[in-house]
């Protein structure tokens, strides 16, 4: 069930709109007339990606990772050799940060802390086999943000992934599908282990 109607992430999703209409960030909702975005993807996701907060795209259609970072991550799921039904896309901060200027920032973290309860909430929730952290942000959440590009590490009995930004990426004229490997092989370890075929599904997990 897709994440913005799923009725097991109903309370979450209401907890998160009251708690982000409270905070001083929603003044960028009202002003843009944009959105506060929830998620995308499978509410049973196996693989959950992470990132860091709404851009202009996303503020305005309402969805995570559906512009140019977007574009790259369906790639990025594509070269996984990921089935659609198979993953999530969630942000640690729901509401697009912009400066004085109105241009895009990088979420504080104080605003990355304030949407912990929620974000938690929908990670356990949605309870997935893997999460992949894109970039600083989604790492500091969790805590994580010492971990380097390619490294695999465990949280509460899930494999946690990180991987630089797409936005990272597309700064510097690249794909990253180099970073992806050691994601492709964890992927492929853990599709095999139940001597399952098919990785796209993951009818191992
Ligand atoms: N960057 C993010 O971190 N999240 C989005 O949803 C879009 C761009």
């Amino acid at each position: 069930m897709e994440l913005n109607e799923s009725q097991k992430l109903k309370q979450v999703r209401e907890e998160l709109l009251a708690h982000a209409t409270k905070h001083p960030l929603f003044g960028n909702v009202i002003k843009t007339k944009g959105n506060i975005v929830f998620g995308r993807g499978e509410d049973d996701a196996k693989i959950l990606f992470i990132g860091e907060a709404p851009g202009f795209t996303e503020n305005e259609l309402g969805k995570p990772f559906v512009g140019r970072s977007g574009k790259l991550l369906g790639e990025w799921v594509k070269e996984l050799g990921l089935d659609e039904k198979s993953y999530g896309v969630m942000n640690v901060v729901p509401i697009i940060p912009l400066d004085s200027e109105g241009k895009i920032r990088p979420p504080t973290p104080e605003e990355i802390q304030y949407f912990l309860p929620q974000t938690m909430q929908m990670v356990k929730t949605i309870n997935p086999q893997v999460i992949v952290l894109l970039g600083k942000s989604a790492a500091r959440g969790f805590g994580k943000e010492s971990m380097k590009v390619g490294e695999t590490t465990e949280y509460e009995g899930k494999k946690m992934y990180f991987i630089y930004h797409p936005a990272y990426y597309l700064r510097n004229g690249k794909k990253g599908f180099e970073d992806l490997v050691k994601l492709k092989k964890l992927l492929e370890e853990k599709d095999g282990k139940n001597n399952q075929t098919k990785l796209g599904n993951f009818q191992a997990f």
